[in-house]
């Protein structure tokens, strides 16, 4: 069995390492999927961009990830609405469906073969023993959804343990490694400077120095999804560590007979949840079984995650023949913001966190971060955009992994900025929250 992710062998080109000092409109550093689609849209805005990676390509989280596209946050619905409002939630998870709108589209518009499919997505009932309870609270989320405006529906018998599930039609699963391997070609075609094995380790004023040479920027964006701290000082690299929380999760690949089972993306209600892609595959079927989530290095003397997902997957998938088995980190911002202008260099840095943040523990041990403040005033919001800081400060603590990734209110407010260049926003305190102040006009 392979020790590494599915994706691992997808074509993705190489890039030379930086040998020479280079001056750029925006440097992005990090090639995920946050920093591949940052440094394509803002070189197709005619920026110049220079993307550095410190080893290759989706090496990070994007080439462990099991890549389900949902606007299903790994929180409830209905706890989204407790603790901001209808309306902040609906924000959320609109935003989550444009992002997935966003990535059907890129794949269409720029022909990547990315092996993009239209899914069902399912919530499934976990505990046996509590049926009847659990279909109360998805009932319940089945409402909300539909005061959004999504459509859901109850089935009685999921596609793996036939217990009631939630079904979420036109969810999508891609190809991370091939989805990567297309965008950062693209770029590069129109001009976009690529480096990897380029780690970036010192922060100047308007410059970084990597693999011993300056870097001079007019925007930096930090898309290394464990946020660099540069030149802000001990303390305060210290105090935003604090705002984070790494946990591991754990996930094995595996050959089903052909036909055996219906491509679907799937999680279920456990704590630490459960969650499951099958691909078809001319050679046969995939299903991709992950879980165990624990906060890193906290892991439950005694148990071994692998172990623990092969006997569900004997169990699910009687026959299964694994492939691959990895693990990977999820970053929980907790109160850090998805990104934010640095409190020092003001507009000119841009944290990203291709994963927000992660309230599925919310239920767990880290419960009391995420007080539901209910009557708490949230001010108005055109159209699906958290233009509010006070919203955009909620919903930075919420995850929204992939899709969150490329969230219209990171990448395009951004591209906004840059075009605006000298009448760009105020710059706002470190750890408020917002991505920057509304921008002038
Ligand atoms: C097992 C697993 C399953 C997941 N499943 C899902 C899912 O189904 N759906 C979903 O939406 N999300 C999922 N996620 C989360 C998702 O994969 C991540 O949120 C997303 O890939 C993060 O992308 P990113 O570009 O922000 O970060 P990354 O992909 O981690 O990229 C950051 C890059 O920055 C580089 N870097 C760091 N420091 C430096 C430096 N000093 N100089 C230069 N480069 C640097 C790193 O090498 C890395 O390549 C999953 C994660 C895991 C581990």
């Amino acid at each position: 069995m392979e020790t590494k992710p599915f994706w691992s062998a997808a074509p993705i080109p190489s890039y030379a390492a930086l040998d020479r000092d280079i001056v750029v409109d925006v440097l992005v550093i990090g090639a995920g999927i946050t920093g591949v689609t940052t440094a394509f849209l803002l070189q197709s805005e005619g920026l110049d961009v220079a993307l550095v990676e410190r080893e290759e390509i989706a090496c990070g989280d994007t080439g462990h990830t099991t890549a389900h596209l949902t606007y299903m946050t790994d929180t409830r619905l209905s706890d989204l609405v407790l603790s901001t409002s209808l309306q902040a939630a609906g924000i959320a998870w609109h935003a989550g469906k444009t992002a997935m709108d966003f990535i059907s589209d890129t794949v269409e518009s720029q022909q990547i073969d990315a092996a993009l499919a239209k899914v069902p997505g399912y919530l499934a009932v976990h505990a046996e023993d509590a049926v009847e309870e659990e279909l109360t609270c998805m009932k319940r989320e089945r409402d909300w959804c539909g005061q959004l405006g999504l459509p859901v529906h109850l089935d009685e018998h999921d596609p793996i343990r036939r217990l009631p599930a939630l079904c979420f039609p036109d969810q999508m699963k891609f190809h991370p490694g091939k989805y990567l391997a297309g965008l950062v070609k693209r770029a590069s075609m129109i001009g976009a400077r690529i480096h990897e094995n380029t780690r970036v380790s010192e922060f100047g004023g308007d410059h970084v120095v990597a693999n011993g040479h300056r870097i001079v920027y007019d925007r930096v964006v930090i898309a290394t999804h464990v946020p660099l701290q540069g030149d802000s000082g001990g303390l305060g690299a210290a105090l935003f560590q604090a705002k984070l929380a790494l946990y591991s999760t754990y996930a094995i690949a595996a050959r089903l007979s052909k036909r055996s089972a219906e491509e679907m993306i799937w999680s279920d209600t456990a704590d630490p949840f459960h969650y499951v892609r099958i691909d078809r595959h001319e050679e046969g079927d995939i299903v991709i079984l992950g879980g165990c989530d624990h906060k890193t290095g906290q892991k439950e003397a005694g148990i071994d995650p692998y172990r623990v997902l092969e006997d569900r997957l004997a169990d699910w998938f009687p026959g299964a023949v694994r492939t691959h088995r990895w693990s990977g980190q999820v970053v929980d911002a907790r109160r850090a913001p998805f990104h934010r202008a640095d409190g020092r260099t003001s507009i000119h840095r841009y944290r990203l966190f291709g994963k927000w943040n992660d309230l599925r523990h919310r239920r767990g041990p880290h419960g009391s971060r995420c007080d539901p403040r209910p009557g708490e005033p949230v001010g108005g919001v055109p159209g699906p955009v958290a233009e509010d800081r006070e919203i955009a400060r909620k919903l930075s603590r919420r995850k929204c992994g992939l899709s969150g990734a490329i969230d219209h209110r990171s990448v395009p407010r951004f591209r906004r900025v840059c075009r605006l260049r000298g009448a760009g926003p105020r710059p706002c305190r470190a750890g408020c929250g917002g991505a920057c102040r509304r921008v002038p006009g």
